[in-house]
Protein backbone atom coordinates (compact mmCIF):
# COMPACT_ATOMS: atom_id res chain seq x y z
CA UNK A 1 0.00 0.00 0.00
CA UNK A 2 1.10 3.69 -0.58
CA UNK A 3 0.84 6.91 0.96
CA UNK A 4 -1.82 7.78 -1.70
CA UNK A 5 -3.60 4.53 0.13
CA UNK A 6 -3.86 6.65 3.48
CA UNK A 7 -4.07 9.73 2.71
CA UNK A 8 -6.86 8.51 0.51
CA UNK A 9 -8.66 6.54 3.49
CA UNK A 10 -7.97 9.36 6.27
CA UNK A 11 -9.97 11.82 3.36
CA UNK A 12 -12.72 9.08 2.47
CA UNK A 13 -13.55 7.91 6.59
CA UNK A 14 -12.60 11.50 7.83
CA UNK A 15 -10.08 10.43 9.93
CA UNK A 16 -7.62 13.64 9.28
CA UNK A 17 -8.14 16.52 6.75
CA UNK A 18 -7.05 19.67 5.56
CA UNK A 19 -7.97 22.36 8.70
CA UNK A 20 -10.78 25.33 7.47
CA UNK A 21 -10.69 23.06 3.78
CA UNK A 22 -13.54 25.12 2.64
CA UNK A 23 -11.96 28.08 2.44
CA UNK A 24 -9.19 28.72 -0.23
CA UNK A 25 -7.03 31.23 2.04
CA UNK A 26 -6.54 28.46 4.56
CA UNK A 27 -2.53 28.10 5.18
CA UNK A 28 -1.05 24.71 4.64
CA UNK A 29 0.14 22.65 7.36
CA UNK A 30 -3.00 22.58 9.68
CA UNK A 31 -4.66 19.15 9.99
CA UNK A 32 -7.94 18.44 11.56
CA UNK A 33 -8.54 14.86 12.82
CA UNK A 34 -12.10 13.82 12.46
CA UNK A 35 -14.25 10.99 14.83
CA UNK A 36 -12.15 8.39 14.42
CA UNK A 37 -8.95 10.03 13.89
CA UNK A 38 -9.02 11.33 16.92
CA UNK A 39 -9.94 8.12 18.54
CA UNK A 40 -6.67 6.80 17.54
CA UNK A 41 -4.22 9.78 17.99
CA UNK A 42 -6.22 9.96 21.56
CA UNK A 43 -4.98 6.25 21.91
CA UNK A 44 -1.88 6.63 21.04
CA UNK A 45 -1.29 9.03 23.68
CA UNK A 46 -3.00 6.92 26.72
CA UNK A 47 -0.85 4.16 25.17
CA UNK A 48 2.06 5.95 25.40
CA UNK A 49 1.24 7.45 29.16
CA UNK A 50 0.66 4.01 30.21
CA UNK A 51 2.98 1.91 28.45
CA UNK A 52 6.16 4.11 28.57
CA UNK A 53 5.51 7.22 31.31
CA UNK A 54 3.68 5.63 33.98
CA UNK A 55 5.56 2.29 33.65
CA UNK A 56 8.89 3.75 34.23
CA UNK A 57 7.23 5.76 36.94
CA UNK A 58 8.13 9.02 35.22
CA UNK A 59 6.02 12.66 36.02
CA UNK A 60 3.65 13.73 33.09
CA UNK A 61 2.92 17.69 33.27
CA UNK A 62 0.25 20.04 30.77
CA UNK A 63 2.03 23.03 30.38
CA UNK A 64 1.48 26.04 28.70
CA UNK A 65 1.10 26.73 24.75
CA UNK A 66 2.75 30.63 24.45
CA UNK A 67 6.13 31.29 26.32
CA UNK A 68 7.52 34.52 26.77
CA UNK A 69 10.53 35.27 24.55
CA UNK A 70 12.91 35.19 27.45
CA UNK A 71 12.73 31.31 27.32
CA UNK A 72 13.90 31.08 23.67
CA UNK A 73 16.40 33.51 24.31
CA UNK A 74 17.69 31.48 26.79
CA UNK A 75 16.75 27.57 25.07
CA UNK A 76 18.58 28.93 21.95
CA UNK A 77 15.72 28.90 19.60
CA UNK A 78 15.87 32.60 18.97
CA UNK A 79 19.10 32.35 17.34
CA UNK A 80 18.88 29.04 16.07
CA UNK A 81 16.10 27.32 15.22
CA UNK A 82 16.41 28.93 11.58
CA UNK A 83 15.48 26.99 8.20
CA UNK A 84 17.82 28.49 5.48
CA UNK A 85 15.66 29.66 3.11
CA UNK A 86 16.59 31.28 -0.59
CA UNK A 87 13.91 33.38 -2.76
CA UNK A 88 13.72 33.22 -6.39
CA UNK A 89 14.25 36.97 -7.71
CA UNK A 90 12.00 36.59 -11.16
CA UNK A 91 8.80 34.89 -9.49
CA UNK A 92 9.06 35.52 -5.45
CA UNK A 93 8.84 31.77 -4.51
CA UNK A 94 10.33 30.73 -1.51
CA UNK A 95 12.15 27.45 -1.02
CA UNK A 96 13.85 25.55 1.72
CA UNK A 97 17.61 25.88 0.48
CA UNK A 98 18.75 22.35 1.69
CA UNK A 99 15.30 20.72 0.33
CA UNK A 100 15.92 22.87 -2.99
CA UNK A 101 19.65 21.28 -3.46
CA UNK A 102 18.59 17.74 -2.14
CA UNK A 103 15.74 17.59 -4.79
CA UNK A 104 17.17 18.74 -7.91
CA UNK A 105 20.96 16.47 -6.97
CA UNK A 106 19.58 13.53 -4.79
CA UNK A 107 22.18 14.01 -2.18
CA UNK A 108 21.17 14.43 1.19
CA UNK A 109 22.29 18.25 2.29
CA UNK A 110 22.08 18.38 6.20
CA UNK A 111 20.04 21.61 7.13
CA UNK A 112 22.88 23.36 9.21
CA UNK A 113 25.68 24.09 6.66
CA UNK A 114 26.25 27.95 6.49
CA UNK A 115 24.38 29.93 4.37
CA UNK A 116 27.39 30.71 1.70
CA UNK A 117 27.67 26.78 1.60
CA UNK A 118 23.89 26.34 0.07
CA UNK A 119 25.05 29.28 -2.13
CA UNK A 120 27.50 27.46 -3.49
CA UNK A 121 25.63 24.28 -3.93
CA UNK A 122 22.64 25.99 -5.89
CA UNK A 123 25.55 28.13 -8.04
CA UNK A 124 27.44 24.83 -8.65
CA UNK A 125 24.11 22.68 -9.81
CA UNK A 126 23.10 25.84 -11.67
CA UNK A 127 19.43 25.02 -10.13
CA UNK A 128 16.57 26.27 -11.83
CA UNK A 129 13.47 27.32 -9.94
CA UNK A 130 11.31 25.05 -9.83
CA UNK A 131 7.87 26.90 -10.26
CA UNK A 132 9.20 29.58 -13.27
CA UNK A 133 12.42 27.27 -14.38
CA UNK A 134 14.67 31.19 -13.99
CA UNK A 135 18.24 30.55 -12.50
CA UNK A 136 18.28 33.74 -10.81
CA UNK A 137 18.00 32.73 -6.74
CA UNK A 138 18.57 35.28 -3.87
CA UNK A 139 21.35 34.55 -1.27
CA UNK A 140 20.03 32.22 1.40
CA UNK A 141 18.84 33.38 4.22
CA UNK A 142 18.22 31.93 7.77
CA UNK A 143 14.53 32.10 8.76
CA UNK A 144 13.33 31.44 12.06
CA UNK A 145 10.77 28.87 12.28
CA UNK A 146 9.03 30.31 15.75
CA UNK A 147 5.30 31.69 15.80
CA UNK A 148 5.65 35.27 17.40
CA UNK A 149 2.56 36.66 19.46
CA UNK A 150 1.70 39.67 21.06
CA UNK A 151 0.48 39.40 24.19
CA UNK A 152 -1.58 42.20 25.80
CA UNK A 153 -2.08 45.58 24.63
CA UNK A 154 0.91 47.42 24.72
CA UNK A 155 2.92 45.61 22.17
CA UNK A 156 5.82 45.00 24.00
CA UNK A 157 4.96 41.62 25.75
CA UNK A 158 6.78 39.14 23.41
CA UNK A 159 6.35 35.54 23.34
CA UNK A 160 6.16 32.78 21.08
CA UNK A 161 3.82 29.74 20.77
CA UNK A 162 5.78 26.63 21.13
CA UNK A 163 8.26 25.00 19.03
CA UNK A 164 8.40 22.04 20.77
CA UNK A 165 6.56 21.14 24.34
CA UNK A 166 10.23 20.35 26.03
CA UNK A 167 10.58 23.85 27.55
CA UNK A 168 8.17 23.74 30.37
CA UNK A 169 9.65 20.78 31.59
CA UNK A 170 12.74 22.16 32.00
CA UNK A 171 11.15 25.51 33.42
CA UNK A 172 9.95 23.55 36.12
CA UNK A 173 12.58 20.71 36.75
CA UNK A 174 13.40 22.83 40.21
CA UNK A 175 9.95 23.26 41.09
CA UNK A 176 8.72 19.72 40.74
CA UNK A 177 12.22 17.87 41.90
CA UNK A 178 11.61 19.39 45.10
CA UNK A 179 7.95 19.89 45.60
CA UNK A 180 7.49 16.43 44.15
CA UNK A 181 10.58 14.99 46.58
CA UNK A 182 12.17 13.12 43.31
CA UNK A 183 15.64 11.99 43.09
CA UNK A 184 17.27 11.45 39.92
CA UNK A 185 17.05 10.10 37.63
CA UNK A 186 13.90 11.77 37.16
CA UNK A 187 11.83 11.49 33.95
CA UNK A 188 9.14 14.24 33.07
CA UNK A 189 6.83 14.23 30.05
CA UNK A 190 4.42 16.45 28.71
CA UNK A 191 2.07 16.04 25.14
CA UNK A 192 0.43 18.27 23.43
CA UNK A 193 0.69 20.78 20.21
CA UNK A 194 4.14 22.20 18.89
CA UNK A 195 4.52 25.14 16.19
CA UNK A 196 6.61 25.58 13.86
CA UNK A 197 6.53 27.89 10.88
CA UNK A 198 7.62 25.60 8.51
CA UNK A 199 8.61 26.86 4.47
CA UNK A 200 6.87 23.93 2.95
CA UNK A 201 4.62 21.98 4.82
CA UNK A 202 3.85 17.86 3.22
CA UNK A 203 3.26 14.66 3.10
CA UNK A 204 0.21 15.51 5.30
CA UNK A 205 1.13 14.86 8.91
CA UNK A 206 4.94 13.84 8.63
CA UNK A 207 6.00 17.95 8.25
CA UNK A 208 2.61 19.76 9.91
CA UNK A 209 2.85 23.60 11.43
CA UNK A 210 0.84 22.45 14.49
CA UNK A 211 1.79 18.78 15.45
CA UNK A 212 1.42 16.84 18.22
CA UNK A 213 4.24 16.04 20.42
CA UNK A 214 5.13 13.48 23.21
CA UNK A 215 8.12 14.34 24.49
CA UNK A 216 9.95 12.63 27.80
CA UNK A 217 12.59 14.09 29.63
CA UNK A 218 14.55 12.19 31.33
CA UNK A 219 17.12 14.20 34.44
CA UNK A 220 19.87 12.04 35.49
CA UNK A 221 23.88 12.78 37.20
CA UNK A 222 26.39 12.67 34.34
CA UNK A 223 28.53 10.79 37.00
CA UNK A 224 26.28 7.83 37.27
CA UNK A 225 24.99 7.69 33.80
CA UNK A 226 25.99 3.68 33.96
CA UNK A 227 23.62 3.55 37.51
CA UNK A 228 20.36 1.51 35.92
CA UNK A 229 18.26 -0.07 38.30
CA UNK A 230 16.10 -2.23 35.62
CA UNK A 231 19.95 -2.83 33.69
CA UNK A 232 19.54 -6.49 34.14
CA UNK A 233 15.52 -6.36 32.80
CA UNK A 234 17.20 -5.70 28.88
CA UNK A 235 20.90 -5.72 28.66
CA UNK A 236 20.04 -9.04 25.90
CA UNK A 237 17.45 -6.78 24.34
CA UNK A 238 18.63 -6.41 20.94
CA UNK A 239 18.51 -2.89 19.81
CA UNK A 240 18.41 -2.26 15.87
CA UNK A 241 21.12 0.15 15.06
CA UNK A 242 22.06 2.08 12.04
CA UNK A 243 25.78 2.94 12.98
CA UNK A 244 27.87 6.20 11.40
CA UNK A 245 28.96 5.54 8.38
CA UNK A 246 27.77 1.71 8.09
CA UNK A 247 24.81 0.74 5.08
CA UNK A 248 22.73 -1.60 6.72
CA UNK A 249 21.15 -2.08 10.06
CA UNK A 250 22.73 -4.17 12.81
CA UNK A 251 21.38 -5.71 16.02
CA UNK A 252 23.02 -4.51 19.08
CA UNK A 253 22.13 -5.87 22.88
CA UNK A 254 21.93 -3.02 24.88
CA UNK A 255 25.27 -4.56 26.98
CA UNK A 256 27.17 -4.74 23.54
CA UNK A 257 26.57 -1.38 22.86
CA UNK A 258 27.89 0.42 26.09
CA UNK A 259 30.53 -2.27 25.97
CA UNK A 260 31.86 -1.19 22.12
CA UNK A 261 30.83 2.47 23.05
CA UNK A 262 28.15 2.58 20.21
CA UNK A 263 25.41 4.45 22.56
CA UNK A 264 27.57 6.81 25.23
CA UNK A 265 25.87 4.97 28.19
CA UNK A 266 23.38 2.54 30.18
CA UNK A 267 20.89 5.01 30.45
CA UNK A 268 20.80 5.99 26.69
CA UNK A 269 20.75 2.02 26.00
CA UNK A 270 17.96 1.29 28.42
CA UNK A 271 15.73 4.65 27.16
CA UNK A 272 16.72 3.63 23.29
CA UNK A 273 15.42 -0.31 24.51
CA UNK A 274 12.34 1.71 25.66
CA UNK A 275 11.66 3.46 23.00
CA UNK A 276 11.56 0.82 20.25
CA UNK A 277 9.56 -1.67 22.90
CA UNK A 278 7.25 1.07 22.71
CA UNK A 279 6.83 1.33 19.08
CA UNK A 280 6.96 -2.56 18.73
CA UNK A 281 4.16 -2.55 21.00
CA UNK A 282 2.32 -0.31 19.45
CA UNK A 283 2.37 -2.15 16.26
CA UNK A 284 5.17 -1.52 14.09
CA UNK A 285 6.81 -4.91 12.54
CA UNK A 286 10.21 -4.89 14.46
CA UNK A 287 12.12 -5.37 10.77
CA UNK A 288 10.64 -2.01 9.74
CA UNK A 289 12.06 -0.11 12.46
CA UNK A 290 15.85 1.63 13.36
CA UNK A 291 17.86 3.82 15.14
CA UNK A 292 19.90 6.08 12.76
CA UNK A 293 22.60 7.75 14.32
CA UNK A 294 23.14 11.51 13.62
CA UNK A 295 26.31 13.01 12.60
CA UNK A 296 27.14 16.33 14.39
CA UNK A 297 25.97 18.44 11.67
CA UNK A 298 22.65 17.11 11.35
CA UNK A 299 21.88 16.85 15.11
CA UNK A 300 19.46 19.54 16.65
CA UNK A 301 21.99 22.39 18.14
CA UNK A 302 21.68 21.19 21.75
CA UNK A 303 22.35 17.64 21.45
CA UNK A 304 25.63 16.16 22.08
CA UNK A 305 24.47 12.21 20.67
CA UNK A 306 21.46 11.33 18.62
CA UNK A 307 19.35 8.76 17.55
CA UNK A 308 16.77 9.24 15.44
CA UNK A 309 14.11 6.09 15.77
CA UNK A 310 12.75 5.82 12.00
CA UNK A 311 10.13 3.13 10.92
CA UNK A 312 10.28 2.41 6.65
CA UNK A 313 6.96 3.38 5.37
CA UNK A 314 5.49 3.46 1.43
CA UNK A 315 7.51 7.01 1.83
CA UNK A 316 10.59 5.78 2.98
CA UNK A 317 12.25 6.01 6.12
CA UNK A 318 10.23 8.50 8.51
CA UNK A 319 11.71 9.65 11.46
CA UNK A 320 8.96 9.26 14.72
CA UNK A 321 11.39 10.10 17.61
CA UNK A 322 14.44 12.05 18.15
CA UNK A 323 16.46 10.42 20.95
CA UNK A 324 18.80 13.25 22.13
CA UNK A 325 21.43 13.56 24.77
CA UNK A 326 20.56 17.30 25.65
CA UNK A 327 23.49 17.16 28.80
CA UNK A 328 22.90 19.99 30.95
CA UNK A 329 22.64 22.24 28.09
CA UNK A 330 18.73 23.01 28.93
CA UNK A 331 19.45 23.91 33.05
CA UNK A 332 22.60 25.45 32.85
CA UNK A 333 21.18 28.05 30.03
CA UNK A 334 17.62 28.55 31.86
CA UNK A 335 19.58 29.39 35.29
CA UNK A 336 21.71 31.74 33.55
CA UNK A 337 19.29 34.16 31.69
CA UNK A 338 16.47 33.73 34.61
CA UNK A 339 19.11 33.69 37.39
CA UNK A 340 17.01 30.82 38.70
CA UNK A 341 19.59 28.20 39.83
CA UNK A 342 18.25 25.04 38.75
CA UNK A 343 21.48 22.98 40.25
CA UNK A 344 20.80 20.46 43.06
CA UNK A 345 23.17 18.79 45.18
CA UNK A 346 24.93 15.63 44.99
CA UNK A 347 24.21 14.03 48.72
CA UNK A 348 27.51 11.95 48.37
CA UNK A 349 30.21 14.75 47.41
CA UNK A 350 28.11 17.57 48.68
CA UNK A 351 28.96 19.73 45.32
CA UNK A 352 26.35 21.33 43.04
CA UNK A 353 25.35 19.95 39.90
CA UNK A 354 23.17 20.63 36.70
CA UNK A 355 21.29 17.36 36.16
CA UNK A 356 21.85 16.46 32.11
CA UNK A 357 18.63 15.39 30.28
CA UNK A 358 18.26 12.37 27.68
CA UNK A 359 14.91 13.12 25.51
CA UNK A 360 12.64 10.89 23.50
CA UNK A 361 11.13 13.72 21.26
CA UNK A 362 8.21 11.57 19.75
CA UNK A 363 5.67 12.63 16.90
CA UNK A 364 2.45 11.96 17.44
CA UNK A 365 0.92 13.19 14.13
CA UNK A 366 3.94 11.20 12.62
CA UNK A 367 3.30 7.83 14.66
CA UNK A 368 -0.52 8.47 13.34
CA UNK A 369 0.39 8.30 10.03
CA UNK A 370 3.23 5.92 10.00
CA UNK A 371 0.92 3.41 11.99
CA UNK A 372 -1.59 3.67 9.43
CA UNK A 373 0.92 3.17 6.71
CA UNK A 374 2.10 0.12 8.20
CA UNK A 375 -1.51 -1.51 9.35
CA UNK A 376 -3.36 -0.61 5.99
CA UNK A 377 -3.71 -3.88 4.53
CA UNK A 378 -5.04 -4.85 1.13
CA UNK A 379 -6.99 -8.40 0.34
CA UNK A 380 -7.90 -10.48 -2.61
CA UNK A 381 -11.01 -12.53 -1.56
CA UNK A 382 -12.27 -14.40 -4.76
CA UNK A 383 -13.62 -11.42 -6.94
CA UNK A 384 -13.13 -9.10 -3.81
CA UNK A 385 -11.18 -7.16 -2.50
CA UNK A 386 -11.07 -6.09 0.96
CA UNK A 387 -8.86 -3.56 2.56
CA UNK A 388 -8.57 -3.63 6.39
CA UNK A 389 -6.38 -1.31 8.81
CA UNK A 390 -4.59 -4.32 11.49
CA UNK A 391 -4.33 -1.94 14.00
CA UNK A 392 -3.22 -2.53 17.82
CA UNK A 393 -6.69 -3.14 19.51
CA UNK A 394 -5.64 -0.60 22.53
CA UNK A 395 -5.01 2.23 19.36
CA UNK A 396 -8.26 0.96 17.19
CA UNK A 397 -11.07 3.46 17.15
CA UNK A 398 -13.05 0.85 18.52
CA UNK A 399 -12.41 -2.48 20.33
CA UNK A 400 -15.79 -4.08 18.34
CA UNK A 401 -18.76 -3.36 16.42
CA UNK A 402 -22.29 -4.53 18.07
CA UNK A 403 -24.53 -5.74 15.03
CA UNK A 404 -27.74 -6.93 14.73
CA UNK A 405 -27.85 -9.18 12.01
CA UNK A 406 -31.84 -8.01 10.59
CA UNK A 407 -33.64 -5.15 12.03
CA UNK A 408 -36.50 -7.46 12.94
CA UNK A 409 -38.27 -9.84 15.00
CA UNK A 410 -36.32 -8.18 18.00
CA UNK A 411 -32.34 -8.96 17.00
CA UNK A 412 -32.05 -4.63 17.17
CA UNK A 413 -32.99 -5.10 20.90
CA UNK A 414 -31.20 -7.94 21.50
CA UNK A 415 -28.29 -6.55 20.40
CA UNK A 416 -28.51 -2.91 21.79
CA UNK A 417 -28.85 -5.07 25.06
CA UNK A 418 -25.33 -6.56 23.95
CA UNK A 419 -24.26 -2.96 23.25
CA UNK A 420 -25.34 -1.76 26.74
CA UNK A 421 -23.63 -4.58 28.62
CA UNK A 422 -20.09 -3.83 26.57
CA UNK A 423 -20.92 -0.36 27.40
CA UNK A 424 -21.00 -1.19 31.10
CA UNK A 425 -18.18 -3.04 31.45
CA UNK A 426 -16.20 -0.21 29.99
CA UNK A 427 -15.52 -1.51 26.68
CA UNK A 428 -14.91 0.85 23.56
CA UNK A 429 -17.88 -0.39 21.04
CA UNK A 430 -20.38 0.67 18.58
CA UNK A 431 -23.81 0.18 17.45
CA UNK A 432 -24.37 0.00 13.89
CA UNK A 433 -27.73 -1.41 11.96
CA UNK A 434 -27.43 0.04 8.69
CA UNK A 435 -26.87 -1.64 5.45
CA UNK A 436 -25.88 -5.09 4.80
CA UNK A 437 -23.85 -6.98 7.90
CA UNK A 438 -20.70 -7.71 4.62
CA UNK A 439 -21.13 -3.63 4.72
CA UNK A 440 -20.58 -3.18 8.28
CA UNK A 441 -17.98 -5.25 8.66
CA UNK A 442 -16.54 -3.84 6.04
CA UNK A 443 -16.51 -0.24 7.53
CA UNK A 444 -15.03 -1.32 10.62
CA UNK A 445 -12.53 -3.40 8.93
CA UNK A 446 -10.94 -0.29 7.01
CA UNK A 447 -10.98 2.01 9.89
CA UNK A 448 -9.27 -0.93 12.07
CA UNK A 449 -11.93 -1.55 14.34
CA UNK A 450 -10.92 -5.40 16.14
CA UNK A 451 -13.94 -7.36 15.87
CA UNK A 452 -17.50 -7.68 14.57
CA UNK A 453 -20.35 -9.11 17.24
CA UNK A 454 -23.14 -10.08 14.98
CA UNK A 455 -26.43 -10.86 16.40
CA UNK A 456 -28.39 -13.42 14.86
CA UNK A 457 -31.64 -15.84 15.22
CA UNK A 458 -29.84 -18.23 17.61
CA UNK A 459 -28.69 -15.37 19.81
CA UNK A 460 -32.53 -15.22 20.33
CA UNK A 461 -32.83 -19.05 21.32
CA UNK A 462 -29.05 -19.88 22.89
CA UNK A 463 -27.82 -16.00 24.02
CA UNK A 464 -24.76 -16.45 21.54
CA UNK A 465 -23.48 -13.84 19.39
CA UNK A 466 -20.69 -14.34 16.09
CA UNK A 467 -17.96 -12.71 16.67
CA UNK A 468 -15.22 -12.09 13.69
CA UNK A 469 -11.88 -11.02 13.85
CA UNK A 470 -11.06 -8.11 11.27
CA UNK A 471 -7.37 -9.70 10.45
CA UNK A 472 -8.31 -13.12 9.55
CA UNK A 473 -12.20 -12.93 9.33
CA UNK A 474 -12.58 -15.92 11.93
CA UNK A 475 -15.76 -16.66 13.53
CA UNK A 476 -16.43 -17.93 16.68
CA UNK A 477 -19.42 -18.62 19.04
CA UNK A 478 -19.33 -16.37 22.11
CA UNK A 479 -21.97 -16.83 24.95
CA UNK A 480 -23.22 -12.99 25.66
CA UNK A 481 -22.52 -13.11 29.04
CA UNK A 482 -19.11 -14.20 28.23
CA UNK A 483 -18.43 -11.54 26.02
CA UNK A 484 -16.54 -9.35 28.08
CA UNK A 485 -13.98 -12.12 28.86
CA UNK A 486 -13.75 -13.06 25.37
CA UNK A 487 -12.83 -9.78 24.16
CA UNK A 488 -9.95 -9.43 27.34
CA UNK A 489 -8.04 -12.33 26.45
CA UNK A 490 -8.92 -11.52 22.49
CA UNK A 491 -7.28 -8.60 23.25
CA UNK A 492 -4.60 -9.83 25.36
CA UNK A 493 -3.63 -12.76 22.91
CA UNK A 494 -3.04 -9.55 20.10
CA UNK A 495 0.07 -8.25 21.97
CA UNK A 496 1.59 -12.39 22.65
CA UNK A 497 2.44 -12.14 18.47
CA UNK A 498 6.25 -12.99 18.25
CA UNK A 499 6.41 -9.62 16.05
CA UNK A 500 5.79 -7.42 19.54
CA UNK A 501 8.25 -9.24 21.69
ZN1 LIG B 1 10.85 31.48 -9.83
Amino acid sequence: MGKDDVVNLALRRSLFFPSAEIYSSAPSGFWDFGPFGHRIRRKIVDFWRKEFVEKEGFLEISGAQILPRDVFKASGHLDNFNDPVVRCRKCQSVFRADQLISEATSAVVPESISTPEFDALIKKHKLRCPSCKAIDFDETKKFNMMMKLDIGATGKQEAYLRPETCQSIFLAFDRLYKTMRQQLPLGIAQSGASFRNEISPRNTLLRERELGQMEIEVFFNPLKENEVEKWESVKDYKLRLLRLKEKNVKEYSCMESVDKKIVSSRLVAYLLCRTQQFYAKLGVPLPLMRFRELEQEARAFYAKETWDFEVETSLGWVELAACNHRSDYDLKSHSAVSKHDHQIKDLETGKEFFPNVFEISAGLDRSLFVLLDVSLKKEKRGPEERIFLSLNPSIAPYVAGVFPLVNKDGLNEKAREVFGLLKDEDFDVFFDDKGSIGKRYARGDEIGVFGGITVDYDSMKDGTVTFRFRDSMAQERVKIADLPVFLKKAVKDYFSTPMRK
